[in-house]
């Protein structure tokens, strides 16, 4: 906040004339959005300097803070808002995926298989051949390939398909030597390799820790590869509109620390990007954090000029663009494998008896965790689906709350998809925030309706309850489980809140476009702790913006789909325009 203050008193002092020789731009001519409040707010112009909004306010005022090397942008009718914010995505994975082959929309096994071998075609011939994307669900068999089919694609190199969720794969023979795992691997906690009849075989198909097991044997991506993804990733991003972006993984692949300290020292990134580390890379991440720190001569300028007041650490702040804000943890599974109190309404394939989802790690873990990190700036990420995973989540920060006291930790409930009436209070409480998965609802909310049954479905994603309570609430992606990482999708989804097959699920649940910008925007700054540098339009704050071309206020909400980010501008630079 020290720059909001000092602004005004420098401009006080020194007069007009000093302010008018920093102006780079002056925005006016649309409408400027300012996301400030619990209703719309409109400005007539914004005025940048040095990367900073030094004014948001009438254009008569503007001007005179303009000189002759202030650049005037005329937004010509188009509409403007605080640029978006990633609060749950999947950036460095996403990035590695766009050089595996696409396997989204396949519709049958000779589909994917035909889409692998061209894959296989270009990867270099000690690469893994790699493809993501596919649902079994969508194929025309209802499952995912065997071995023997991903054979076809190479019978002596490895190959490895994931699904769209990321939690399910298949791997042929030479990828499971390759990840030297036999026949005779007991299934990892949480996860399982299918198996033929006589339990000896593997048959290919692998679930959950099972399938990391396996992935975190695929060579590193290294050098120019790794700078492909960061740098693609980038790109993807900035076209929806994020100048801030997630890996809410880290160390999911086991070249994801190498990857982001390529980024760092190469000044890979035009947007920012916050990391939460995977429970396990925490501690690589930290000494990766510190080592970047120490590296960087109090001399040689440049990013130190930011560091030099300060504690120079990654996990405090923006090095290079990158900043490590939390830690992430899975409690539970996804649509099909979601962790509750009651049994699904219908089960899912292959699920028999009273089946209520599984749980991933146990109490004292998350407990562990808790007392580690609670009293810590590093913020707590916690996957869950189900509300016993969600029961799991409390029970750990009621314990740090006893043993530690209350602090500003924000702990992000990552999709918190069914929330029962009492945990929300006790998230009120503890000052807990969830980032709803929006972005399933299109793909995945007839098939919730379905297994989670009417109640847990009407109420999954509880954007409106939330806002009745006057509760924090986000959106997000979680892009590539979502193919394209679009904001505009899920202020969509969350206002209109249409499956697949066009039914509304969950009416009661819809909000306005205006509070669902503000789960991308004004909030999403609060929940990653940004909320004085991001979220929203007012001087002091990064000039991080976005230009639609038509405002998602004034369109009908089913168009909101359709509005175009027409360009992206990161601290006063435009690094994505149409
Ligand atoms: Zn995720």
């Amino acid at each position: 906040m020290r720059t909001a203050c000092l602004l005004p008193i420098l401009v006080a002092m020194c007069g007009v004339a000093s302010a008018a020789e920093t102006a780079d731009l002056l925005y006016s001519g649309g409408d400027i959005l300012t996301m400030r409040g619990a209703t719309p707010d409109y400005v007539e112009s914004l005025v940048v300097a040095e990367g900073k909004i030094v004014f948001a306010g009438p254009l008569a005022e503007a001007r005179k803070l303009a000189g002759p090397d202030t650049k005037r942008i005329d937004l010509a009718g188009k509409t403007m808002l605080p640029g978006f914010i990633d609060t749950h995505g999947h950036f460095i994975y996403f990035g590695k995926n766009l050089v595996d082959a696409n396997l989204f929309g396949c519709t049958e096994i000779a589909d994917l298989v035909a889409r692998m071998q061209a894959q296989a075609d270009h990867t270099p011939a000690d690469g893994w051949i790699v493809g993501f994307g596919y649902q079994s669900r969508g194929l025309k068999e209802g499952r995912p390939p065997t071995s023997a089919e991903l054979d076809q694609i190479s019978a002596d190199r490895p190959v490895m398909v994931v699904d769209s969720s990321g939690h399910l794969g298949a791997a042929n023979a030479a990828a499971f030597k390759a990840a030297g795992i036999t026949a005779a691997t007991p299934d990892p906690t949480g996860g399982m390799f299918s198996r033929g009849p006589d339990g000896r075989s593997l048959l290919g198909p692998m679930e959950e820790t099972a399938l990391n097991a396996v992935r975190s044997k695929r060579p590193p991506f290294t050098g120019e590869l790794a700078a492909q993804a960061v740098t693609g990733a980038a790109k993807v991003w900035a076209s929806h509109g994020q100048t801030t972006a997630m890996e809410a993984g880290l160390g999911l692949g086991n070249d994801d620390i190498a990857i982001v300290l390529e980024a760092i020292d190469n000044h890979l990134l035009p947007i920012d990007l916050y990391l939460a580390a995977k429970d396990s890379a925490l501690d690589d991440t930290l000494a990766a954090a510190y080592s970047v720190a120490s590296q960087y001569d109090p001399q040689a300028g440049g990013i130190v000029e930011k560091l030099r007041a300060a504690r120079p650490d990654l996990d405090r702040r923006y090095v290079n663009r990158v900043r490590l804000g939390g830690v992430k943890f899975w409690l539970d599974g996804s649509l099909d494998t979601a962790w509750f109190t009651q049994p699904y309404t219908q089960n899912p394939p292959g699920k028999a008896g009273a089946f209520s989802g599984y749980r991933q790690i146990p109490d004292e873990v998350l407990d562990a965790v808790f007392e580690k990190y609670w009293p810590t700036e590093l913020q707590i990420h916690m996957h869950m689906n189900g509300d016993a995973a969600a029961d799991q989540a409390l029970a750990a920060i009621d314990k740090a709350i006893r043993r530690h006291g209350m602090h500003d930790h924000r702990p992000v409930f990552v999709h918190a998809t069914w929330l029962r009436p009492d945990q929300i209070e006790r998230m009120k409480a503890c000052g807990a925030i969830p980032s709803f998965l929006t972005a399933g609802i299109i793909p995945g909310g007839d098939a919730v309706v379905r297994l989670w049954g009417p109640e847990r479905s009407a109420g999954a994603m509880a954007s409106r309850t939330f806002l009745r309570a006057g509760l924090p609430f986000t959106y997000s992606h979680d892009a590539p489980v979502s193919p394209v990482p679009s904001i505009l999708a899920l202020v969509d989804a969350g206002v209109n809140r249409l499956s697949g097959s066009g039914q509304v699920v969950g009416p009661d649940e819809r909000i306005s476009p205006y509070d669902a910008l503000r789960a991308v925007t004004a909030t999403a700054a609060y929940q990653l702790k940004e909320e004085t540098t991001k979220g929203t339009l007012e001087p002091g704050k990064l000039a991080d913006l976005v230009i639609l071309d038509r405002n998602p206020l004034k369109v009908e909400p089913t168009a909101i789909k359709d509005i175009v980010v027409v360009e992206t501008i990161k601290e006063g630079r435009t690094v994505f325009t149409r």
